[in-house]
């Protein structure tokens, strides 16, 4: 069994314990990794700190030349570390190729980003510029559902601006963490990415730390208060990427097999443990039956599995917490609704849940209010628009959403009036480096990606000359 180490000042280092790491198909240890206790964890900010002030100096062409060289590294063992992302996260094999894919390809857009200086008043009086700065030490807390992406979503563009960081994955999924954090080591001067393992138990730590300028964090809305909570006393930058219950909204004129198809495809990737899956669907009473028997349909066809086998289209949950916390949706979707597809849980071993249509439910129903993070497809039946966008809208919650129509104009009309970061049209689960994306309401705090998202990695500072 393989054994992975902490990465802290550029080296493999032993943690305070060991943690095993399991496979969701097995429920059996397939590696071990170094767990850290607190003075790993300051060993890790400590390095951090002393190596972003060296780093701070270099230029951003040395630091996007450094990331498209951590874009090839990962190339190069991208088959090794699909394979291990399956086997600790549980994903289809296809959808961990993809995933090392699009970190790659995060990671060179990223490194093609730059940080001008703004000069914005210069005539006879004065010179005024906005430079961005580099923060300090930014910790990086990342969940279980996508661990190598959510990682490339934060470190690249830290560094990139000339911070250090700390990278602390999820217990569940801390492997392909630290081979991201073994690569860089290579490449990065000593120091600027360090990482933390824990079993859930020193997120307040570092979020309280001193030596911490800013948590980039991503997982749930309750973390993520916990985060704001702990990052108070120091008054931290952060950017809080939470949960989702994504509404899309299903006009009369869609195409139904079309429309079905790529609902069931926003809903089911990665067994529904996507913070921007859809998660309920409004459906108008025209096309309703129709709608659901055809989700019924692809989801009854649909290959579960383990993921290793290649032709496996949904794999197991990533964890028994996860997966208890599905099966009681699970069971109060069966009393509140009726199940057309999926809906029993196999016996044996594996935290396996098939894909499941459950149709005539209605806001006020756990399926439907709760974030389920889970492969589970509610669908609701509406009449009127005004009553579908209250519905939608009827949530703290605000990551994504989505309006289905040929109509483009009233479709645009009804998606400027959904309370969410992005809006899609369409289509659902689109994002890419060059996009801005962020939750309204509880579903998050500031942005990621595009330059909005370099300048939270940032602290403007005003250079103001009398002339
Ligand atoms: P989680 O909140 O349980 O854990 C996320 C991370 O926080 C883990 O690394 C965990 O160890 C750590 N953590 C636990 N307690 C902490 C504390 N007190 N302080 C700091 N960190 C702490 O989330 P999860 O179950 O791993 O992930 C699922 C959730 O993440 C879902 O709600 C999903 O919607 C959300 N998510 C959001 C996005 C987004 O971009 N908005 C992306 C992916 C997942």
């Amino acid at each position: 069994m393989s054994n992975y180490k902490l990465w802290i000042g550029g080296k493999p280092v032993d943690g305070a314990a060991e943690m095993s790491v399991l496979n969701p198909v097995t429920e059996e240890p397939f590696a071990s990794i170094a767990r850290s206790n607190e003075s790993l964890a300051d060993e890790a900010i400590a390095s951090a700190g002393k190596a972003q002030k060296v780093w701070a100096r270099v230029s951003i062409a040395e630091r996007q030349a450094a990331l498209n060289k951590i874009a090839d590294g990962l190339n190069a063992r991208s088959e090794e570390i699909a394979r291990i992302l399956t086997m600790e996260q549980g994903k289809p094999i296809t959808e961990s190729t993809a995933e090392v894919a699009y970190t790659e390809g995060f990671i060179r857009y990223f490194a093609s980003m730059d940080l001008p200086v703004e000069v914005i008043q210069d005539d006879a009086s004065k010179l005024v510029e906005i430079h961005r700065k580099p923060l300090g030490v930014v910790v990086c807390i990342i969940p279980w559902n996508f661990p190598l992406l959510i990682a490339a979503f934060k470190v690249p563009l830290a560094l990139l601006a000339g911070n250090a960081c700390v990278l602390k994955p999820s217990p569940t999924t801390p492997v392909t963490a630290s081979i991201f954090a073994e690569i860089c080591a290579d490449i990065l001067p000593a120091g600027l990415l360090n990482t933390v393992n824990d079993d859930n138990d020193l997120g307040a730590y570092l979020t309280g730390h001193p030596g911490v300028a800013k948590v980039s964090f991503t997982g749930s809305t309750e973390t993520g208060k916990k985060v704001m909570a702990s990052s108070a006393s120091t008054l931290k930058r952060l950017t809080l990427e939470l949960g989702g219950n994504d509404p899309a909204i299903v006009l009369p004129d869609v195409n139904i097999k079309e429309t079905a198809a790529k609902m069931y495809g926003a809903a089911f990737m990665n067994c529904g443990q996507v913070c921007l899956a859809l998660k309920r669907a409004y459906v108008h009473e025209s096309i309703y039956d129709e709608l659901c028997e055809e989700l019924a349909g692809l989801a009854n066809d649909a290959i579960v599995g383990d993921g290793l086998n290649p032709e496996t289209q949904i794999g197991p949950l990533n964890n028994k917490m996860q997966y208890e916390k599905v099966k009681g949706f699970l069971a109060n979707a069966k009393k509140d609704g009726r199940v057309v597809a999926g809906g029993d849980v196999p016996e044996g071993r594996g935290y396996f849940i098939p894909p499941t249509i459950v149709r005539d439910v209605q806001d006020g129903d756990e399926i439907v209010d709760l974030e389920q993070f889970g492969p589970i497809m509610p669908l609701i039946k509406f009449s009127k628009v005004d009553d579908v966008l209250a519905s939608a809208n009827g949530l703290n919650f605000g990551l994504g959403a989505s309006v289905w129509s040929n109509d483009l104009d009233e479709a645009k009309s009804i998606a400027m009036q959904m309370e969410s970061g992005t809006v899609w049209i369409n289509t659902h689960l689109d994002f890419g480096p060059n996009i801005p994306f962020g939750g309204a309401k509880q579903s998050g705090v500031g942005v990621e990606f595009a330059q909005e998202g370099l300048h939270e990695f940032t602290q403007i500072q005003v250079i103001n000359l009398a002339k």
